[in-house]
Protein backbone atom coordinates (compact mmCIF):
# COMPACT_ATOMS: atom_id res chain seq x y z
CA UNK A 1 0.00 0.00 0.00
CA UNK A 2 2.54 2.68 0.12
CA UNK A 3 2.85 4.05 -3.03
CA UNK A 4 -0.83 5.00 -2.35
CA UNK A 5 -0.80 6.76 0.85
CA UNK A 6 0.92 10.14 2.19
CA UNK A 7 4.59 10.32 2.93
CA UNK A 8 4.17 9.38 7.08
CA UNK A 9 6.32 6.26 7.90
CA UNK A 10 4.50 2.71 9.15
CA UNK A 11 6.18 3.14 12.10
CA UNK A 12 7.53 6.00 14.48
CA UNK A 13 9.16 5.40 17.56
CA UNK A 14 10.83 8.38 19.75
CA UNK A 15 12.19 7.75 23.42
CA UNK A 16 11.61 11.89 24.37
CA UNK A 17 15.40 12.04 24.87
CA UNK A 18 15.98 12.86 20.86
CA UNK A 19 16.47 8.65 19.57
CA UNK A 20 14.13 8.18 17.07
CA UNK A 21 13.09 5.44 14.61
CA UNK A 22 11.42 5.53 11.40
CA UNK A 23 10.04 2.67 9.14
CA UNK A 24 8.15 2.93 6.11
CA UNK A 25 6.03 -0.34 5.06
CA UNK A 26 9.01 -1.87 2.84
CA UNK A 27 11.64 -1.22 5.83
CA UNK A 28 9.40 -3.06 7.93
CA UNK A 29 8.56 -6.10 5.67
CA UNK A 30 11.99 -6.39 5.50
CA UNK A 31 13.26 -6.07 9.27
CA UNK A 32 10.18 -8.38 10.05
CA UNK A 33 11.59 -10.86 7.53
CA UNK A 34 15.12 -10.76 9.26
CA UNK A 35 13.17 -11.10 12.60
CA UNK A 36 11.01 -14.06 11.21
CA UNK A 37 14.34 -15.99 10.32
CA UNK A 38 15.92 -15.78 13.50
CA UNK A 39 13.24 -16.89 15.45
CA UNK A 40 12.87 -19.98 13.09
CA UNK A 41 16.65 -20.07 12.52
CA UNK A 42 18.05 -19.07 15.84
CA UNK A 43 15.18 -20.17 18.25
CA UNK A 44 14.18 -23.05 16.62
CA UNK A 45 10.61 -21.90 16.55
CA UNK A 46 7.89 -23.82 14.57
CA UNK A 47 4.19 -23.01 13.66
CA UNK A 48 2.16 -23.66 16.66
CA UNK A 49 5.40 -22.88 19.37
CA UNK A 50 4.83 -20.56 22.12
CA UNK A 51 6.77 -17.12 22.53
CA UNK A 52 6.89 -14.99 24.97
CA UNK A 53 7.33 -11.03 24.06
CA UNK A 54 7.94 -9.12 27.52
CA UNK A 55 9.56 -5.86 26.36
CA UNK A 56 9.04 -1.88 27.33
CA UNK A 57 8.02 -0.25 24.30
CA UNK A 58 10.71 -0.79 22.14
CA UNK A 59 10.61 -1.21 18.39
CA UNK A 60 11.49 -4.57 18.63
CA UNK A 61 8.51 -5.50 20.09
CA UNK A 62 6.27 -4.87 16.95
CA UNK A 63 8.72 -6.84 14.96
CA UNK A 64 9.17 -9.63 16.89
CA UNK A 65 5.02 -9.69 16.63
CA UNK A 66 4.91 -9.58 13.23
CA UNK A 67 7.45 -12.00 12.58
CA UNK A 68 5.89 -14.51 15.37
CA UNK A 69 2.67 -14.44 12.91
CA UNK A 70 5.13 -15.09 10.15
CA UNK A 71 6.20 -18.08 11.51
CA UNK A 72 3.00 -19.13 12.88
CA UNK A 73 5.04 -18.77 16.06
CA UNK A 74 1.99 -17.76 19.24
CA UNK A 75 2.85 -14.45 20.45
CA UNK A 76 2.31 -14.39 24.36
CA UNK A 77 2.57 -9.95 25.49
CA UNK A 78 3.47 -9.54 29.19
CA UNK A 79 3.80 -6.67 30.69
CA UNK A 80 6.85 -5.02 31.47
CA UNK A 81 6.99 -4.82 35.28
CA UNK A 82 6.28 -8.14 35.39
CA UNK A 83 7.42 -9.55 38.93
CA UNK A 84 10.02 -13.41 38.85
CA UNK A 85 6.89 -14.52 40.32
CA UNK A 86 4.47 -13.24 37.59
CA UNK A 87 6.78 -14.79 35.06
CA UNK A 88 7.18 -17.86 36.22
CA UNK A 89 3.46 -18.29 36.48
CA UNK A 90 3.00 -17.45 32.62
CA UNK A 91 5.90 -19.22 31.61
CA UNK A 92 5.16 -22.71 33.15
CA UNK A 93 0.99 -22.11 32.08
CA UNK A 94 1.96 -21.42 28.87
CA UNK A 95 4.84 -23.45 28.23
CA UNK A 96 6.61 -21.10 26.10
CA UNK A 97 9.39 -22.07 24.47
CA UNK A 98 11.03 -18.96 24.10
CA UNK A 99 11.20 -15.77 25.21
CA UNK A 100 12.56 -12.25 24.17
CA UNK A 101 12.96 -9.53 27.14
CA UNK A 102 15.23 -6.31 28.12
CA UNK A 103 18.28 -5.77 30.06
CA UNK A 104 15.81 -5.31 33.10
CA UNK A 105 13.96 -8.28 33.08
CA UNK A 106 16.64 -11.16 32.03
CA UNK A 107 17.92 -11.01 35.50
CA UNK A 108 14.79 -12.20 36.59
CA UNK A 109 13.86 -14.35 34.06
CA UNK A 110 17.23 -15.74 34.91
CA UNK A 111 16.18 -16.36 38.57
CA UNK A 112 13.22 -19.15 37.13
CA UNK A 113 13.95 -20.57 34.18
CA UNK A 114 15.56 -23.68 35.95
CA UNK A 115 11.41 -24.29 36.96
CA UNK A 116 10.58 -23.47 33.45
CA UNK A 117 11.46 -26.98 31.40
CA UNK A 118 10.13 -25.58 28.07
CA UNK A 119 11.82 -22.55 27.76
CA UNK A 120 14.52 -23.50 25.52
CA UNK A 121 15.76 -20.32 24.11
CA UNK A 122 16.24 -16.30 25.47
CA UNK A 123 16.30 -13.40 23.27
CA UNK A 124 17.79 -9.79 24.91
CA UNK A 125 17.35 -6.81 23.26
CA UNK A 126 20.42 -4.91 24.59
CA UNK A 127 23.49 -3.65 23.17
CA UNK A 128 25.49 -5.26 25.94
CA UNK A 129 25.93 -9.40 26.16
CA UNK A 130 24.22 -11.55 28.76
CA UNK A 131 25.60 -15.02 29.23
CA UNK A 132 23.11 -17.90 28.39
CA UNK A 133 21.15 -15.30 26.07
CA UNK A 134 20.97 -14.48 22.53
CA UNK A 135 21.73 -10.98 21.66
CA UNK A 136 18.48 -10.14 19.50
CA UNK A 137 19.59 -6.89 17.72
CA UNK A 138 23.24 -8.34 16.52
CA UNK A 139 21.27 -11.31 15.30
CA UNK A 140 18.72 -9.53 13.67
CA UNK A 141 21.85 -7.63 11.80
CA UNK A 142 22.99 -10.70 10.42
CA UNK A 143 19.78 -12.21 9.25
CA UNK A 144 18.70 -13.02 5.53
CA UNK A 145 16.47 -10.76 4.66
CA UNK A 146 14.50 -13.35 2.63
CA UNK A 147 11.43 -15.38 4.34
CA UNK A 148 8.54 -17.52 3.12
CA UNK A 149 5.58 -16.70 5.34
CA UNK A 150 4.16 -19.93 6.44
CA UNK A 151 0.42 -20.89 5.68
CA UNK A 152 -1.75 -20.92 8.57
CA UNK A 153 -5.46 -21.46 8.92
CA UNK A 154 -8.18 -19.35 10.25
CA UNK A 155 -8.48 -21.30 12.94
CA UNK A 156 -4.54 -22.25 14.10
CA UNK A 157 -3.62 -19.97 17.24
CA UNK A 158 -2.14 -16.60 16.94
CA UNK A 159 -2.29 -15.18 20.43
CA UNK A 160 -2.46 -15.84 23.66
CA UNK A 161 -2.89 -13.00 26.06
CA UNK A 162 -2.98 -12.87 29.98
CA UNK A 163 -6.27 -10.83 31.20
CA UNK A 164 -5.30 -8.00 33.45
CA UNK A 165 -6.09 -9.81 36.99
CA UNK A 166 -8.35 -7.69 38.25
CA UNK A 167 -9.92 -9.71 40.15
CA UNK A 168 -7.43 -12.86 40.17
CA UNK A 169 -5.13 -14.74 39.06
CA UNK A 170 -4.67 -13.88 34.92
CA UNK A 171 -6.47 -16.11 32.59
CA UNK A 172 -4.67 -17.38 29.57
CA UNK A 173 -6.99 -16.24 26.22
CA UNK A 174 -6.34 -18.17 23.22
CA UNK A 175 -6.69 -16.10 19.84
CA UNK A 176 -6.78 -17.50 16.72
CA UNK A 177 -5.43 -15.86 13.32
CA UNK A 178 -8.89 -15.02 11.96
CA UNK A 179 -10.29 -13.95 15.62
CA UNK A 180 -7.00 -11.05 16.32
CA UNK A 181 -5.92 -11.21 12.70
CA UNK A 182 -9.24 -9.86 11.67
CA UNK A 183 -11.46 -8.86 14.55
CA UNK A 184 -9.24 -5.75 14.72
CA UNK A 185 -9.77 -4.61 11.41
CA UNK A 186 -13.58 -2.79 11.43
CA UNK A 187 -12.62 -1.66 14.82
CA UNK A 188 -9.49 -0.01 14.00
CA UNK A 189 -11.52 1.86 11.35
CA UNK A 190 -15.23 2.15 13.32
CA UNK A 191 -13.93 3.27 16.33
CA UNK A 192 -10.56 4.63 16.02
CA UNK A 193 -11.50 6.14 12.65
CA UNK A 194 -7.99 4.87 11.51
CA UNK A 195 -7.12 5.57 7.55
CA UNK A 196 -3.98 5.27 5.84
CA UNK A 197 -3.06 9.38 6.51
CA UNK A 198 -3.14 9.07 10.24
CA UNK A 199 -0.75 8.95 13.09
CA UNK A 200 -1.96 6.96 15.55
CA UNK A 201 -0.27 6.76 19.36
CA UNK A 202 -1.60 4.39 21.80
CA UNK A 203 0.20 4.77 24.95
CA UNK A 204 -0.66 1.30 26.20
CA UNK A 205 2.10 -1.03 27.63
CA UNK A 206 2.60 -3.52 24.81
CA UNK A 207 2.04 -6.42 27.28
CA UNK A 208 -1.80 -5.46 27.13
CA UNK A 209 -4.63 -6.73 24.84
CA UNK A 210 -5.64 -2.86 24.42
CA UNK A 211 -1.77 -2.40 22.28
CA UNK A 212 -3.18 -5.27 19.52
CA UNK A 213 -5.07 -1.96 18.31
CA UNK A 214 -1.51 -0.26 17.77
CA UNK A 215 -0.71 -3.77 16.41
CA UNK A 216 -3.49 -4.90 14.24
CA UNK A 217 -5.78 -2.07 13.91
CA UNK A 218 -3.22 0.35 12.80
CA UNK A 219 -1.60 -1.86 10.00
CA UNK A 220 -4.43 -3.38 8.53
CA UNK A 221 -6.11 0.41 7.82
CA UNK A 222 -2.67 1.69 6.31
CA UNK A 223 -1.62 3.97 9.70
CA UNK A 224 1.37 5.22 11.01
CA UNK A 225 1.50 3.89 14.58
CA UNK A 226 3.22 6.16 17.04
CA UNK A 227 5.31 5.15 19.85
CA UNK A 228 6.76 6.97 23.16
CA UNK A 229 9.06 4.91 25.34
CA UNK A 230 7.16 6.56 27.98
CA UNK A 231 9.43 4.64 30.80
CA UNK A 232 6.22 6.00 33.02
CA UNK A 233 3.38 8.16 32.86
CA UNK A 234 3.89 11.59 33.01
CA UNK A 235 1.66 13.67 32.28
CA UNK A 236 2.89 16.52 31.03
CA UNK A 237 5.44 14.72 28.59
CA UNK A 238 2.09 12.76 27.10
CA UNK A 239 1.35 16.76 26.03
CA UNK A 240 4.13 17.69 25.18
CA UNK A 241 4.59 14.77 23.02
CA UNK A 242 0.69 15.80 21.85
CA UNK A 243 1.53 19.18 20.84
CA UNK A 244 5.04 18.46 19.19
CA UNK A 245 4.31 15.37 16.93
CA UNK A 246 1.72 15.44 13.87
CA UNK A 247 -0.26 12.77 15.91
CA UNK A 248 -3.68 12.47 14.64
CA UNK A 249 -5.25 9.96 16.54
CA UNK A 250 -5.01 9.17 20.13
CA UNK A 251 -6.42 6.35 22.58
CA UNK A 252 -5.08 5.91 26.38
CA UNK A 253 -7.07 4.60 29.58
CA UNK A 254 -9.51 6.27 31.48
CA UNK A 255 -6.58 6.59 34.69
CA UNK A 256 -4.34 8.41 32.54
CA UNK A 257 -7.33 10.90 31.04
CA UNK A 258 -8.53 11.69 34.59
CA UNK A 259 -4.90 12.70 35.23
CA UNK A 260 -4.21 14.69 31.66
CA UNK A 261 -7.92 17.15 32.83
CA UNK A 262 -6.29 18.47 36.01
CA UNK A 263 -3.69 20.30 33.83
CA UNK A 264 -4.79 23.23 32.42
CA UNK A 265 -4.94 22.05 28.75
CA UNK A 266 -5.75 25.16 26.88
CA UNK A 267 -1.69 25.83 27.44
CA UNK A 268 -1.26 23.21 24.87
CA UNK A 269 -2.11 23.28 20.82
CA UNK A 270 -2.39 19.53 19.76
CA UNK A 271 -2.32 20.69 15.92
CA UNK A 272 -2.98 17.70 14.20
CA UNK A 273 -5.29 15.69 16.72
CA UNK A 274 -8.91 14.88 15.63
CA UNK A 275 -9.89 11.43 17.27
CA UNK A 276 -9.40 10.29 21.03
CA UNK A 277 -10.72 6.70 21.85
CA UNK A 278 -9.95 5.80 25.36
CA UNK A 279 -11.56 2.09 27.45
CA UNK A 280 -10.33 -0.58 29.82
CA UNK A 281 -12.50 0.51 32.58
CA UNK A 282 -15.48 3.37 32.94
CA UNK A 283 -14.66 6.81 31.78
CA UNK A 284 -16.28 8.85 34.20
CA UNK A 285 -18.52 11.44 32.15
CA UNK A 286 -16.92 14.67 34.25
CA UNK A 287 -13.43 14.02 32.74
CA UNK A 288 -15.26 13.88 29.17
CA UNK A 289 -16.70 16.87 29.65
CA UNK A 290 -13.55 18.39 30.52
CA UNK A 291 -11.35 16.95 27.92
CA UNK A 292 -14.15 18.47 25.38
CA UNK A 293 -14.66 21.61 26.87
CA UNK A 294 -10.86 22.27 26.98
CA UNK A 295 -9.42 20.42 23.80
CA UNK A 296 -12.47 20.33 21.98
CA UNK A 297 -12.68 17.02 20.67
CA UNK A 298 -14.79 14.41 21.78
CA UNK A 299 -13.42 11.07 23.58
CA UNK A 300 -15.23 8.10 22.38
CA UNK A 301 -15.36 5.46 25.05
CA UNK A 302 -15.35 1.73 23.97
CA UNK A 303 -15.79 -1.79 25.49
CA UNK A 304 -14.38 -4.64 25.29
CA UNK A 305 -12.49 -8.02 26.93
CA UNK A 306 -9.42 -9.57 26.22
CA UNK A 307 -11.74 -12.72 25.67
CA UNK A 308 -13.73 -10.91 22.24
CA UNK A 309 -11.95 -7.61 21.15
CA UNK A 310 -14.65 -4.18 20.63
CA UNK A 311 -18.29 -5.62 22.25
CA UNK A 312 -19.63 -1.85 22.27
CA UNK A 313 -18.33 0.71 21.53
CA UNK A 314 -19.47 5.42 20.65
CA UNK A 315 -18.21 5.31 17.05
CA UNK A 316 -17.69 8.67 15.02
CA UNK A 317 -20.48 10.64 14.40
CA UNK A 318 -22.47 8.57 16.31
CA UNK A 319 -24.77 10.41 19.24
CA UNK A 320 -22.81 10.29 22.42
CA UNK A 321 -24.96 9.86 25.58
CA UNK A 322 -22.84 11.04 28.42
CA UNK A 323 -21.99 8.00 30.88
CA UNK A 324 -23.08 5.11 28.20
CA UNK A 325 -20.41 2.96 26.72
CA UNK A 326 -22.37 3.43 23.06
CA UNK A 327 -23.89 0.35 21.30
CA UNK A 328 -23.01 -3.20 20.17
CA UNK A 329 -20.16 -2.93 18.08
CA UNK A 330 -21.06 -5.61 14.83
CA UNK A 331 -21.16 -8.32 14.49
CA UNK A 332 -22.07 -8.88 17.96
CA UNK A 333 -25.24 -9.50 18.87
CA UNK A 334 -24.66 -7.83 22.43
CA UNK A 335 -27.93 -8.30 25.28
CA UNK A 336 -28.59 -7.86 29.04
CA UNK A 337 -29.42 -11.19 30.32
CA UNK A 338 -31.07 -12.96 33.64
CA UNK A 339 -28.98 -15.61 35.45
CA UNK A 340 -31.04 -17.71 33.28
CA UNK A 341 -29.74 -16.38 30.13
CA UNK A 342 -33.09 -14.84 29.38
CA UNK A 343 -33.11 -11.39 27.59
CA UNK A 344 -33.74 -8.76 29.98
CA UNK A 345 -36.18 -5.76 28.22
CA UNK A 346 -34.46 -2.25 27.83
CA UNK A 347 -33.80 -0.06 31.51
CA UNK A 348 -33.51 -3.22 33.39
CA UNK A 349 -30.11 -4.12 34.59
CA UNK A 350 -28.59 -7.64 34.37
CA UNK A 351 -25.39 -9.37 33.10
CA UNK A 352 -23.64 -8.41 29.74
CA UNK A 353 -24.02 -11.03 27.06
CA UNK A 354 -22.82 -11.62 23.64
CA UNK A 355 -24.59 -13.85 21.66
CA UNK A 356 -22.55 -17.08 20.33
CA UNK A 357 -24.95 -19.80 19.32
CA UNK A 358 -25.61 -20.95 16.91
CA UNK A 359 -23.04 -19.09 14.97
CA UNK A 360 -19.82 -17.89 16.96
CA UNK A 361 -18.61 -14.69 15.91
CA UNK A 362 -15.17 -14.60 14.29
CA UNK A 363 -13.52 -12.40 16.45
CA UNK A 364 -14.29 -14.57 20.06
CA UNK A 365 -11.81 -16.18 21.86
CA UNK A 366 -10.98 -20.24 20.82
CA UNK A 367 -11.15 -20.74 24.50
CA UNK A 368 -9.29 -20.46 28.12
CA UNK A 369 -6.02 -22.26 27.38
CA UNK A 370 -6.16 -25.86 29.23
CA UNK A 371 -9.04 -24.74 31.66
CA UNK A 372 -12.55 -26.07 29.66
CA UNK A 373 -13.93 -26.10 32.67
CA UNK A 374 -13.89 -22.04 32.67
CA UNK A 375 -14.68 -21.68 29.34
CA UNK A 376 -17.75 -23.89 29.59
CA UNK A 377 -18.55 -21.67 32.60
CA UNK A 378 -18.70 -18.62 30.79
CA UNK A 379 -21.57 -19.51 28.63
CA UNK A 380 -25.49 -19.66 29.70
CA UNK A 381 -27.81 -21.06 26.89
CA UNK A 382 -26.74 -19.00 23.07
CA UNK A 383 -24.57 -16.28 25.15
CA UNK A 384 -20.82 -15.82 26.57
CA UNK A 385 -21.42 -14.19 29.70
CA UNK A 386 -18.99 -11.41 30.22
CA UNK A 387 -18.65 -11.41 33.84
CA UNK A 388 -20.01 -7.69 33.63
CA UNK A 389 -23.30 -6.12 34.55
CA UNK A 390 -25.26 -3.15 32.32
CA UNK A 391 -28.60 -2.05 31.58
CA UNK A 392 -29.66 -0.90 27.81
CA UNK A 393 -31.90 2.07 26.53
CA UNK A 394 -34.51 1.60 24.54
CA UNK A 395 -32.47 2.76 21.78
CA UNK A 396 -29.67 0.13 22.03
CA UNK A 397 -27.06 2.38 24.67
CA UNK A 398 -25.41 0.01 26.99
CA UNK A 399 -25.16 2.12 30.71
CA UNK A 400 -22.09 0.18 32.58
CA UNK A 401 -22.95 -0.39 36.31
CA UNK A 402 -20.04 -2.95 37.43
CA UNK A 403 -18.29 -5.81 37.53
CA UNK A 404 -20.39 -8.70 39.08
CA UNK A 405 -18.65 -9.05 41.99
CA UNK A 406 -18.18 -5.17 42.57
CA UNK A 407 -22.71 -4.49 42.56
CA UNK A 408 -23.25 -3.52 46.33
CA UNK A 409 -26.46 -5.14 47.38
CA UNK A 410 -27.30 -2.31 50.19
CA UNK A 411 -31.36 -3.60 51.76
CA UNK A 412 -31.74 -5.17 48.57
CA UNK A 413 -30.68 -2.27 46.77
CA UNK A 414 -28.32 -3.05 43.70
CA UNK A 415 -25.71 -0.02 43.57
CA UNK A 416 -23.46 -0.06 40.85
CA UNK A 417 -20.23 1.46 41.87
CA UNK A 418 -19.53 3.71 38.67
CA UNK A 419 -22.88 5.84 39.30
CA UNK A 420 -21.74 6.78 42.72
CA UNK A 421 -18.27 7.30 41.41
CA UNK A 422 -19.49 9.10 38.18
CA UNK A 423 -21.06 11.69 40.55
CA UNK A 424 -18.24 11.98 43.53
CA UNK A 425 -15.87 12.65 40.34
CA UNK A 426 -18.53 15.48 39.49
CA UNK A 427 -17.28 17.33 42.75
CA UNK A 428 -14.09 19.46 42.19
CA UNK A 429 -12.84 17.91 46.04
CA UNK A 430 -12.41 14.38 44.10
CA UNK A 431 -9.58 13.22 41.84
CA UNK A 432 -10.40 9.59 41.97
CA UNK A 433 -13.09 7.54 43.83
CA UNK A 434 -13.35 4.33 44.05
CA UNK A 435 -16.63 2.47 45.35
CA UNK A 436 -16.88 -0.83 47.31
CA UNK A 437 -18.95 -2.92 49.85
CA UNK A 438 -18.61 -2.48 53.65
CA UNK A 439 -20.27 -4.90 55.98
CA UNK A 440 -23.36 -3.33 58.05
CA UNK A 441 -25.00 -4.92 60.85
CA UNK A 442 -28.38 -3.32 59.97
CA UNK A 443 -28.40 -3.18 56.34
CA UNK A 444 -25.80 -6.09 55.05
CA UNK A 445 -23.76 -3.71 53.59
CA UNK A 446 -23.25 -0.34 52.70
CA UNK A 447 -21.65 1.84 50.26
CA UNK A 448 -18.05 3.00 51.32
CA UNK A 449 -16.18 4.98 49.00
CA UNK A 450 -12.41 5.75 49.18
CA UNK A 451 -11.54 8.91 47.96
CA UNK A 452 -7.95 10.41 46.47
CA UNK A 453 -8.48 14.17 47.50
CA UNK A 454 -7.25 17.19 44.26
CA UNK A 455 -4.27 18.85 45.73
CA UNK A 456 -5.99 22.24 46.56
CA UNK A 457 -8.52 20.12 48.97
CA UNK A 458 -5.89 17.84 50.66
CA UNK A 459 -5.97 19.95 53.60
CA UNK A 460 -9.44 20.13 54.59
CA UNK A 461 -11.77 18.89 57.46
CA UNK A 462 -12.30 15.16 56.60
CA UNK A 463 -15.50 15.34 58.55
CA UNK A 464 -16.92 18.74 56.75
CA UNK A 465 -16.15 17.15 53.32
CA UNK A 466 -17.41 13.76 54.19
CA UNK A 467 -20.60 15.29 54.81
CA UNK A 468 -20.58 18.02 51.66
CA UNK A 469 -19.81 14.89 49.54
CA UNK A 470 -22.42 12.84 50.67
CA UNK A 471 -24.93 15.72 49.79
CA UNK A 472 -23.66 16.17 46.57
CA UNK A 473 -23.74 12.20 45.75
CA UNK A 474 -27.77 12.76 47.27
CA UNK A 475 -28.25 15.43 44.58
CA UNK A 476 -26.26 13.97 41.94
CA UNK A 477 -28.14 10.64 41.99
CA UNK A 478 -30.67 8.75 43.58
CA UNK A 479 -30.14 9.59 47.27
CA UNK A 480 -30.16 5.66 48.57
CA UNK A 481 -27.06 5.16 46.86
CA UNK A 482 -24.95 7.74 48.69
CA UNK A 483 -21.88 6.68 50.40
CA UNK A 484 -22.53 6.37 54.14
CA UNK A 485 -19.06 5.74 54.76
CA UNK A 486 -15.82 7.64 53.54
CA UNK A 487 -11.95 7.09 53.74
CA UNK A 488 -9.90 9.40 52.44
CA UNK A 489 -6.39 7.97 51.09
CA UNK A 490 -3.51 8.90 49.03
CA UNK A 491 -3.85 6.56 46.03
CA UNK A 492 -6.19 3.57 44.97
CA UNK A 493 -5.42 0.15 44.22
CA UNK A 494 -4.73 -0.46 40.82
CA UNK A 495 -3.19 -3.03 38.42
CA UNK A 496 -0.25 -2.53 36.45
CA UNK A 497 -2.35 -1.04 33.64
CA UNK A 498 -3.92 1.40 35.82
CA UNK A 499 -7.81 -0.34 36.41
CA UNK A 500 -8.66 0.44 39.61
CA UNK A 501 -8.58 -2.70 42.00
CA UNK A 502 -11.78 -2.46 43.80
CA UNK A 503 -11.89 -6.03 44.75
CA UNK A 504 -8.62 -5.06 47.18
CA UNK A 505 -10.64 -2.31 48.54
CA UNK A 506 -13.76 -4.76 49.83
CA UNK A 507 -11.50 -7.84 50.85
CA UNK A 508 -9.85 -5.12 53.07
CA UNK A 509 -13.31 -4.21 54.42
CA UNK A 510 -14.75 -7.32 54.88
CA UNK A 511 -11.44 -9.28 56.33
CA UNK A 512 -11.40 -6.55 58.91
CA UNK A 513 -14.91 -7.61 59.96
CA UNK A 514 -15.09 -11.60 59.70
CA UNK A 515 -11.15 -12.43 58.79
CA UNK A 516 -12.88 -13.37 55.66
CA UNK A 517 -13.14 -11.81 52.32
CA UNK A 518 -17.15 -11.32 51.49
CA UNK A 519 -16.57 -12.82 47.74
P1 LIG B 1 -9.55 -10.33 34.82
O1 LIG B 1 -10.49 -10.95 33.82
O2 LIG B 1 -8.27 -11.08 34.91
O3 LIG B 1 -10.16 -10.02 36.14
P2 LIG B 1 -9.89 -7.88 33.30
O4 LIG B 1 -11.30 -8.34 33.12
O5 LIG B 1 -9.68 -6.49 33.82
O6 LIG B 1 -9.10 -8.89 34.25
P3 LIG B 1 -9.35 -7.37 30.52
O7 LIG B 1 -9.80 -8.40 29.55
O8 LIG B 1 -8.07 -6.63 30.21
O9 LIG B 1 -9.12 -8.04 31.92
O10 LIG B 1 -10.45 -6.25 30.71
C1 LIG B 1 -11.81 -6.42 30.37
C2 LIG B 1 -12.70 -5.80 31.42
O11 LIG B 1 -12.40 -4.40 31.58
C3 LIG B 1 -14.16 -5.85 31.10
O12 LIG B 1 -14.74 -7.10 31.39
C4 LIG B 1 -14.71 -4.72 31.98
O13 LIG B 1 -14.90 -5.13 33.31
C5 LIG B 1 -13.59 -3.70 31.93
N1 LIG B 1 -13.86 -2.66 30.90
C6 LIG B 1 -13.34 -2.58 29.66
N2 LIG B 1 -13.81 -1.49 29.01
C7 LIG B 1 -14.67 -0.88 29.86
C8 LIG B 1 -15.50 0.30 29.79
N3 LIG B 1 -15.52 1.09 28.73
N4 LIG B 1 -16.26 0.59 30.88
C9 LIG B 1 -16.23 -0.18 31.99
N5 LIG B 1 -15.47 -1.28 32.12
C10 LIG B 1 -14.70 -1.63 31.07
MG1 LIG C 1 -12.08 -10.26 32.65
Amino acid sequence: MAGHRPQIPAFWWVNGMGAEIKWSFEELGKQSRKAANVLQGMCGLQPGDRMMLVLPRLPEWWLVSVACIRTGAVMIPGVSQLTEKDLKYRLQASRAKSIITSDSLAPRVDAISADCPSLQSKLLVSNSSRPGWMNFRELLREASTEHNCVRTKSQNPMAIYFTSGTTGAPKMVEHSQASYGLGFVASGRQWVDLTKSDIFWNTSDPGWVKAAWSLFSAWSNGSCIFVHELPRVDVKVILNTLSSFPITTFCCVPTIFRLLVQEDLTRYQFQSLRHCVTGGEALNPDVREKWKSQVGLELHEGYGQSETVLICANLKGMKIKAGSMGKAFPPYDVQVVDDEGNILPPGEQGNIAVRVKPTQPFCFFSCYLDNPEKTKASEQGDFYITGDQAHKDKDGYFWFTGRNDDVINSSSYRIGPVEVENALAEHPAVLEAAVVSSPDPVRGEVVKAFIVLSPAYSSQDPKKLTQELQEHVKRETAPYKYPRKMAFVSELPKTTSGKIQRNILRRQEWGEMRGTPRK
